[in-house]
Parts: structure tokens; C-alpha cells; sequence
């Protein structure tokens, strides 16, 4: 794959700094054995600083990964949530944060709030780094959000384009060269 050019929106610190804020808003308001569910694949690196902030804040929380899958046409989604990998945690009783790396459209959060809640959770909040409100499709908003996004294709810090760029240290955008 050929490097192309990257506009950093949020900078490494820029996202350590956040996270700080978040872990702190979260523990201000959670049980100290709570459950984390990250979704994947996007959310990975996001959630793995927020639970070792979220540690440093007394918290001991139960981590388990969900895989959802929203089918991409390109770059934009056709609406259908796939459930390709379930937690095995119990969820009964327990106070559930879902963790995202965007919130979008609506739909993966609102599929996996659902999920929670079918299966008898106390409490299901969300925290996703990014929000772009634009295409909204379902009412919904994240009980925790890192940043207000623009409607631009990001990749970085776990989120990728074909599978590229997730290691990337910061969310940026890809310039498009002339003529593609
Ligand atoms: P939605 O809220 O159901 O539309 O789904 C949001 C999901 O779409 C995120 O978890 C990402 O996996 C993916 N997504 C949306 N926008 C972007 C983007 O700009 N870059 C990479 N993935 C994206
Ligand atoms: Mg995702």
C-alpha cells in the first residue's frame, strides 16, 4: 500500500489529555467492579488506554470483547449490524459501559445497547471517542464522547481504512492526491 498523505485532527496528547478527562468522568459515576465491553475491531486501542486510566482511578473493572460488524460500502454504511463475536461475560445485574470508536450512524451502539439490555443489565452507558453526528440515523447519544468529529474519513489509533493505518498514534485523515 503506498503512503499517502495524513491530516492529524487529534494528536497523541491531544488523545492521552482526553482520556484523562473520561476516566475520570467514569469512575466518578461507576462501581469499581463494573463491565467494559469494547466493541470491535475499531474500538481496541481506545478501550486499552481508558481501562488502564479507568485502573489508575481505583476502578477494577471485568473486560469483554464483543465483534460487530456494520457492512461498508466504500466508506459509509448500508445499515446492517452483524453479530460476529459475543461476549461470554454474564450481563444480568451488572452496570455495562459499551465502548466505540465512532458513533455514527447509530446503529452498532443502538444493536449492542439493545443486546445489554435484552440480557438483564442494571445500567448500559456508552463512551465512544469519536462523534459524528451528521448521519445519524438512530436517537441516540453517547453517554461519554472524546471528541466531536467532522464528516471526514478518519483512520488512526485503531481505526482503519481496509485494515490499514490502525496503528497509527493519532486520528487523521487521508488527503486524497490529485486526480483519485
Ligand atoms: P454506526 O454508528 O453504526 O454508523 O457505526 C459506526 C462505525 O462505523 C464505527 O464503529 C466505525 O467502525 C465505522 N466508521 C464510521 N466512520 C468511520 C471512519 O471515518 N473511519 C473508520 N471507521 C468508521
Ligand atoms: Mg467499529
Amino acid at each position: 500500500m503506498s503512503d499517502r498523505k495524513i491530516e492529524v485532527l487529534f494528536s497523541a496528547e491531544q488523545i492521552r489529555r482526553r482520556i484523562a478527562v473520561l476516566c475520570r468522568d467514569i469512575a466518578a459515576e461507576h462501581d469499581r467492579d463494573m463491565l467494559i465491553v469494547p466493541i470491535l475491531k475499531g474500538s481496541f486501542i481506545f478501550a486499552a488506554d481508558l481501562i488502564r486510566g479507568l485502573h489508575d482511578k481505583g476502578l477494577r473493572p471485568s473486560v469483554d470483547f464483543i465483534f460487530l460488524a456494520s457492512y461498508y460500502d466504500k466508506t459509509s454504511s448500508s445499515g446492517e449490524v452483524q453479530l460476529l463475536r459475543d461476549i461470554e461475560t454474564e450481563v444480568a445485574g451488572r452496570q455495562v459501559l459499551l465502548i466505540d470508536d465512532i458513533l455514527e450512524t447509530g446503529r452498532t451502539l443502538h444493536f449492542a445497547m439493545q443486546l445489554m439490555r435484552q440480557r438483564g443489565a442494571r445500567s448500559v452507558q456508552s463512551c465512544v471517542l469519536l462523534d459524528k453526528p451528521v448521519r445519524r440515523a438512530a436517537e441516540l447519544e453517547a453517554d461519554y464522547v472524546g471528541f466531536k468529529c467532522p464528516q471526514l474519513f478518519v483512520v488512526g489509533y485503531g481505526m482503519d481504512l481496509a485494515q490499514h493505518y490502525r496503528e497509527l498514534p493519532y486520528i487523521g485523515h487521508i488527503l486524497q492526491p490529485e486526480g483519485e
